[in-house]
């Protein structure tokens, strides 16, 4: 039996959900159900990231003391996950004790290994508010939070030997072609390696929402160092059971933007502490909405829980999944949700469950016969599976779905009586039952609804191929509502 360890980002608490997050965690969340399906063995972490200047300063804004800021943010995060059904195993926090243990030991291994030195950092620093502030942030060397003017500063700070590692990761790079996705990234990526990889400062003396730095406790650990440490800190490194049983990762699903972190940061952190490597970073395109870039300032934040409910967990999974290439960037807008739920979750795949049901829940005769209906092309399904495609992959299974409507219309059953019409309903049953396994990664809640109404339990990747129908047939109500 196979094991599958799948990570998310864990996200920045200084914002609140949002499509981009529930992108990433749905995709994970796939990946998650197909592999617990297959029989694997599964670990999905997601989690929150806590500490940092940035934290301290949105909690006084909001008159809170950090913890209290955090807390609040990471129970929406863990609020909008149940509501999308999300089927994590672990829900890290940067604030929980297990990983500051961890991430300390961690930094005191690679001082010990000699990769940490102490030098200068120099940056954007505003005297207000005692921050230092990413030279991306500043324009026209005014600070983001307070608009007062900025200035150069100094401080000492312990960095990384990121640049002793450059070798080492473009071998890693050649030698696993796939160990960043899609192809354009890791050319692009492999390009700045190849032009340059500069040290990087780990400690910030001024900020006091971290981790201290156990070489030098007037330091706190950079939030990005800690960050990335969770995808071991989580699963007990370096004696816990389940780090010996789940790592290396079998992929961290991440937006572009932090492709670099991912392919480059952490794994010279691995390379540094002798820790072996993820196998794949899996990194996907942004969502645009209503053609605009999404940003607090334009009011077009698309707020998950506002699409749940008044849609439903499942289409808004689905139309995240099939609405674009996972790798390229897309464009969300109601109009477009709405017309997927119209015209392919009611008119394809809820009509069917609703028409099938209906002639077989009034037909008394026996259900059987043989199978003249072609399944579904698991192999394909697997494959694409396999290279992380969930879009190609509940195409595939949408096709099934299409050829199983095309069977119907030409069938007609309705015109059909005796073993002729238990035949075709015998198969159209099978077909639906197992349209219900293919979906439950993608849509887990309608999977459950179309199992209850076909009176099956079946749920195992065996299953998916077409026999004799065993289930008791119940017509429950429409899966999918249409809109205006
Ligand atoms: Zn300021």
């Amino acid at each position: 039996m196979g094991k599958f360890y799948v990570t998310t980002p864990i996200y920045y608490v200084t914002a609140k959900p949002h499509i981009g997050h529930a992108y990433t965690t749905v995709i994970a969340d796939i990946l998650a159900r197909w592999h617990r399906l297959k029989g694997e063995k599964v670990f999905f972490l997601t989690g929150t990231d806590e500490h940092g200047g940035k934290v301290e300063k949105y909690a006084a804004d909001a008159g809170k003391s950090p913890k209290e800021f955090v807390d609040d943010v990471a129970n929406s995060y863990k609020f909008a996950w149940d509501s999308l059904n999300i089927s994590y195993d672990k829900f890290i926090r940067t604030t929980d004790k297990e990983h500051e243990v961890a991430v300390q030991r961690f930094a005191n291994l690679i001082w010990d290994n000699g990769d940490i030195y102490k030098s200068k950092y120099e940056g954007w620093y505003c005297l207000p508010d005692e921050t230092f502030i990413p030279d991306s942030e500043i324009t026209d060397e005014k600070c983001p939070y307070c608009g007062r003017p900025v200035q150069r500063l100094q401080e000492d700070a312990f960095f990384f030997s990121l640049s002793r590692y450059r070798e080492p990761l473009l071998r890693v790079f050649d030698e696993n072609k796939t160990f960043l996705m899609p192809k354009s990234r890791y050319n692009e990526i492999l390009n700045r390696l190849n032009d340059e990889l500069k040290d990087l400062d780990i400690t910030r003396k001024s900020v006091k929402w971290g981790i201290q730095f156990p070489p030098s406790p007037d330091h706190t650990i950079y939030v990005w160092f800690d960050a990335l440490l969770n995808y071991i800190s989580a699963l007990g490194w370096p004696d816990g059971e389940n780090f010996k049983e789940f790592w290396p990762a079998d992929v961290h699903v991440v937006g572009k933007e932090i492709a670099w972190f991912h392919s480059v940061i952490w794994p010279a952190m691995l390379l540094a502490g002798d820790i072996s490597l993820p196998k794949a970073v899996l990194s996907h395109g942004w969502w645009t909405v209503d053609g605009k870039k999404m940003s607090k300032s334009l009011g077009n934040v698309v707020d998950p829980m506002d699409i749940i409910k008044r849609y439903s967990e499942d289409a808004f999974r689905y139309f995240l999944i099939k609405e674009k290439p996972i790798w390229e960037d897309g464009d969300f807008s109601e109009k477009a949700l709405v017309s997927r739920i119209n015209g392919e979750l009611v008119a394809d795949l809820g009509n069917l469950v609703s028409r099938v049901l209906t002639l077989a829940s009034r037909y008394k005769g026996e259900i059987a016969g043989d199978i003249d209906l072609e399944n579904a092309d698991i192999d394909k399904i697997s494959s694409l599976f396999d290279s992380f495609d969930v879009t190609g992959a509940l195409e595939e299974v949408w096709k099934f779905i299409r050829s199983v409507n095309k069977y119907i219309n030409d069938k007609e059953p309705w015109k059909l009586e005796g073993a002729e019409l238990g035949r075709v309903l015998n198969n159209s049953l099978e077909a639906i039952r197992v349209i219900a396994i293919l979906l439950e990664p993608f849509m887990p809640a309608s999977a459950v609804k179309i199992r209850e109404q076909l009176g099956v339990r079946e749920t195992k990747f065996s299953d998916i191929k077409l026999s004799t129908f065993n289930g008791s047939v119940k017509r429950g109500e429409n899966l999918f509502k249409k809109y205006d």
